[in-house]
Parts: C-alpha cells; sequence; structure tokens
C-alpha cells in the first residue's frame, strides 16, 4: 500500500479514537492522544530546527515517550536512529557519528553516558524525559524553554551551547500542528543498527514501504487478529526492529493497545502486566520464553489469556516452546525469523494450519526466498545454503557503506536479493531451516559443524537450561568445539556427562572436547548469545 509509518497511527487514531494506545504503570493513553503528543514533538522538533531527513536519535526504554518521539520524529520529516539503552559511551559514540544524529532523545538516567562523550559527537540538541515523565526544569534549561515558548528559538540555539530541554514541557508548550511535510513511501524512515551479534553493528536504512510492508506482512499471517480488541504486551525493546515491527507497528496497525514494559529482564513485570491485563499477543525472543518457563512466580498467575506468540530473532528450543505452551495452556507460540535489513520478518510458521518444529516456516506473503550455493546457484531441496530473500521488506542498503552493500545486495533472474549470511535448508512442503549463521561455522578437522546442532543436544539433557557451542583453536584439528553450559536451578550434572549425553545423539567429531559452566550467558539486548565472545574468552584462556 502507499502508506507511510505515521499514516498507521493516524488511520488508528480515526478507527479507535478513545482506545487505549498505550498502557503504562497503570495509566492509560488513547489513541487521539497518542496521535496528539507525537504530532506536538513534531512541532517541537520543527521549531528547534529539525529539517526532513534528519536524524533523531532515540535512546529510550519501551515507555509512552518512546512512542511519541518514534512517530513524532517522522511526522517531522526525520528519520528515526534507534539506539539502544544499554550501549555504552563509546557505542553510543560510534552511533551518533555513523549516524550523523544532531538530535537526541534520551532517558535522564542514561544521561550521563551521553554527557562522557557529547564534544565529540554532532548532536546539537538533546530532550530528555524521565520513566516519571517529572523533571524538573533547572534554572539552567531556562533560555531554550523561555525561548521555545515565544517561538524564538533560534535553529542553532544549541550548537555553541548545548542545553538540553525536558520533553515533558516542550509536549505541553507546543500546540499539535506541525508544518505538515509530504512523505512518500519510498521515503527513509529509520536508521536502524544490526544487532552488533557477529561484529560492529551497521545501520540499515530502511523506507517507510519496507516498514509498513513488513507489519502488513505480518499481519496477513496472523489471520485471527481482531481489529480493535487485541492487546499486546510489548516486553521486547523498540530500540530493536524485531520489537519496533512487531511489538509496535503492528499493534498500531491492527489499533491494539500496548502494555509496555521497560525492561524485558524483569520477569516479575512481565508476569504482572500478562494477567492484570489480560494480555492477547506476546512476542518475545526465546530467553524471554525460557526465563518465564522457569522463573518461580510463574505458577500464580494467569497466562491463559494470551494466544498468539511469535518467537524471534535467535533460535528457539523445541523444549522451550513445549513448556511454554504447556504454561500458557495452548499459547500459539510460533517461530519466526527475520534480520534487520529485513524489517525485520522474512519467514514464520503459520499461526493457524500447519507448523513444524524446529523450522521457521515459509516466507511471508510477498516474500520469495531462495537456498543457495557459494557460487551463486539455488541447492537442491533438502541441501545447506545460504538463505537469500527477496521483497517489499527489503532495505536500500547500508547507511554510508557502500563496500557492504555489494556484499549482501545482488542481482539475480534480474531481480534484487538480500543475501541473509545464514545458512539454512528447505523441505519438499517449502519449510525452512535455520542452520546457523555462516560466519559462526565451526571447521573442526575439516568437518563442518553447525554450532546450534551441537546447543540442541546439550539443551537437551535435562539438567542443562542455556547453552552455546563455540570453536576454539586446537593444534590438530583446526579448531575443537568447546561448550558453555547454564544448568537449571538446583541441577547439577558434571562435564563428562555431558559429553556422555552428547554422544548419545552426535557424531563423534561434533561432540564437544571440553565443557564450561556459567551461571548466564553473555547475550546482545535481544538476547542472542554472545558466541564470539565466549569464543574469544575461551581462546585467551588457552593461549
Ligand atoms: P550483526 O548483524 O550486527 O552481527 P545480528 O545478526 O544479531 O547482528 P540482527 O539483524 O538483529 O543482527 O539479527 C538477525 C540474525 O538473527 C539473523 O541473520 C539470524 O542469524 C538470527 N536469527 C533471527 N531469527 C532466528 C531464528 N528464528 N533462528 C535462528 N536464527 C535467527
Amino acid at each position: 500500500s502507499g502508506r507511510t509509518v505515521p499514516d498507521l497511527l493516524l488511520d488508528a487514531a480515526q478507527r479507535y479514537p478513545e482506545r487505549a494506545a498505550l498502557h503504562f504503570l497503570g495509566k492509560n493513553t488513547s489513541y487521539a492522544e497518542l496521535v496528539k503528543r507525537a504530532r506536538r514533538f513534531a512541532k517541537a522538533l520543527q521549531r528547534s530546527g529539525v529539517q526532513p531527513g534528519d536524524r533523531v536519535a532515540i535512546m529510550l526504554p519501551n515507555t509512552p515517550q518512546y512512542v511519541v518521539a518514534f512517530y513524532g520524529t517522522l511526522l517531522a520529516g526525520g528519520i528515526v536512529a534507534n539506539t539502544s539503552p544499554l550501549y555504552t559511551a563509546a557505542e553510543l559514540e560510534h552511533q551518533l557519528t555513523d549516524s550523523g544524529s544532531e538530535t537526541l532523545v534520551i532517558l535522564d538516567s542514561m544521561y550521563p553516558r551521553y554527557a562522557e562523550i557529547a564534544g565529540r559527537v554532532p548532536v546539537k540538541r538533546v530532550f530528555v524525559t524521565r520513566i516519571q515523565d517529572e523533571l524538573p526544569f533547572p534554572k539552567n534549561l531556562l533560555y531554550p524553554v523561555k525561548a521555545m515558548r515565544e517561538g524564538t528559538l533560534p535553529s542553532d540555539a544549541f550548537k555553541h551551547d548545548p542545553k538540553t530541554v525536558p520533553m515533558r514541557f516542550v509536549l505541553k508548550m507546543q500546540q499539535p500542528d506541525p508544518t505538515p511535510v509530504p512523505l512518500a513511501p519510498d521515503d527513509v524512515a529509520l536508521l536502524q543498527y544490526t544487532g552488533g551479534t557477529t561484529g560492529v553493528p551497521k545501520g540499515a536504512v530502511l523506507t517507510h514501504r519496507n516498514l509498513v510492508a513488513n507489519c502488513e506482512q505480518a499481519r496477513q499471517w496472523m489471520p485471527g487478529l481482531q481489529e480493535g480488541r487485541e492487546i499486546t504486551l510489548a516486553a521486547i525493546p523498540f530500540f530493536h526492529v524485531y520489537g519496533m515491527t512487531v511489538g509496535m507497528n503492528l499493534s498500531v496497525l491492527i489499533g491494539a493497545t500496548l502494555v509496555l514494559v521497560p525492561n524485558a529482564r524483569d520477569i516479575k513485570m512481565v508476569l504482572t502486566e500478562i494477567s492484570k491485563s489480560r494480555a492477547t499477543i506476546f512476542p518475545g525472543v526465546p530467553t524471554l520464553y525460557n526465563a518465564i518457563n522457569h522463573h518461580p512466580e510463574t505458577a500464580a498467575h494467569d497466562l491463559t489469556t494470551i494466544r498468539a506468540c511469535i518467537s524471534g530473532s535467535a533460535p528457539l528450543m523445541l523444549e522451550t516452546a513445549r513448556r511454554f505452551r504447556e504454561i500458557t495452556q495452548g499459547a500459539n507460540l510460533v517461530e519466526g525469523y527475520g534480520l534487520t535489513e529485513a524489517s525485520p520478518i522474512t519467514h514464520t510458521n503459520p499461526i493457524t494450519g500447519e507448523q513444524k518444529e524446529g523450522s521457521i516456516g515459509l516466507p511471508l506473503p510477498g516474500v520469495d526466498a531462495l537456498i543457495m550455493s557459494e557460487a551463486g546457484e539455488p541447492v537442491p531441496t533438502g541441501e545447506v545454503g545460504e538463505l537469500w530473500v527477496s521483497g517489499p521488506m527489503v532495505m536500500k542498503g547500508y547507511w554510508q557503506k557502500p563496500e557492504e552493500n555489494g556484499k549482501v545486495l545482488r542481482e539475480y533472474q534480474g531481480r534484487p536479493w538480500l543475501l541473509t549470511g545464514d545458512m539454512a535448508t528447505m523441505d519438499e512442503d517449502g519449510f525452512f531451516r535455520i542452520v546457523d549463521r555462516k560466519k559462526e561455522l565451526i571447521i573442526a578437522g575439516g568437518y563442518n559443524i553447525y554450532p546450534r546442532e551441537v546447543e540442541e543436544a546439550l539443551t537437551s539433557h535435562p539438567s542443562v537450561l542455556e547453552a552455546a557451542a563455540v570453536g576454539v583453536p586446537d593444534d590438530y584439528r583446526g579448531e575443537s568445539v568447546h561448550a558453555v553450559v547454564v544448568l537449571k536451578p538446583g541441577m547439577l550434572a558434571s562435564d563428562k556427562e555431558i559429553m556422555a549425553h552428547c554422544r548419545t545423539l552426535l557424531s563423534p567429531y561434533k561432540v564437544p572436547r571440553s565443557v564450561e559452566f556459567r551461571e548466564e550467558l553473555p547475550k546482545t539486548a535481544v538476547g542472542k548469545t554472545l558466541r564470539r565472545q565466549l569464543a574469544q574468552e575461551a581462546k585467551d584462556r588457552l593461549a
């Protein structure tokens, strides 16, 4: 469709003005009110000098302010640069500089990290907000605040004397009447940095068409959704593309209520909010479902209102899915797959109809997918090759990295394709399975070992909660498999026992040569295991 991302919100507000768009800390914000606040913020951005095409970095957890800043930026014609609240000062410096963001919207508790690097980044204006939205106005803020009230704030007001402005104040002071900016579907909406699992994050340039297409594709794949009736528990972070599309934008598209949880690791809050709000949709990641499965307070909460769950971003272990379905008395938990460069979803198991466990399902409507050899030709059905995808949700390219574009965007049979970097298979029924990332393949004694297969074996041991398999240098084989294991609370197992268990399931060359026990695994912000960090640590210990 020719809609832009803000159209999704404006359409929902027209159909369901009084319905709660947001629910946060016991308070509702209606769709009509959300639009008003987004418009006020757009006006504030325009008044402070933000031009169409300018990047606005948003560094906020899931809060009403995030949603306001996101849609407000787009209404002003700006480009959202999603910024992880977990970034260190150095990571923040890289992203603000790389994206050329002159505007930053940030939570007060994160401000010190920005302050450390403020002099080294292009930021000219900062909007600060608090979870409670009750920022007092310190004296030194009075100049921009007064000027903003009078509409005399010069566009370079922040340039020589960087000042911060409380977001609450601008939302109060501004009229909800930004200068309309004509937006076209092919305009850039978002600069979305990749998860940083395998290296330094790269900025994917995503257009309004990309983002709207992916929401609509997800919508078509969930035929049972009821417009204007659903309640989405949004614990997965919006600053990551998965939470943004499947959590936020999909909910807005169908006029659902977003129940906001700012910290997905706060399982107690997740449980309480699900049962209190009677949430019906609960997108998540395997780590989150697993944490709920094993939390001591889960049994005390009613999770049976949940109907639709989409697990994405990392492999869903079979055991995790089974247990979660049990706890919720049959919530439909399906595995999907995607990547930042594709806005992000490309595949999912059908929510109604046949699902295949351990598979990422079928390409979404409008997505084409191929399994390709190293030489760039399709491989026979059932064989492993790299997954290529094509469709309206594929990015324009990486931000200012033309040399990277050539590696992942390619023409084949007259069409543009995205090379996902993931090794996969397709079966006779057209279902896809992710074997593993191409980059994380372990090569031991000339054999290719995909860590995921080893991890499935490890987690099938009754005492094992989570596991990672990585390659470590081995004089004889080049690399050998090293396992890092987290045991379930109160459970015991020895390394010998775990290796013996693996021997019953895996060919000898795939069995870990060493097993290490940890309290938890290092993860990215969305809960992907940082195998490269584990491999580095194991390597350092060996050296
Ligand atoms: P970077 O590209 O910076 O290393 P990243 O790969 O984590 O980070 P994302 O775009 O956040 O960047 O993640 C996409 C990747 O996540 C996919 O390429 C794939 O490897 C993995 N992934 C997503 N969903 C699944 C799934 N269901 N099963 C297995 N892997 C998945």
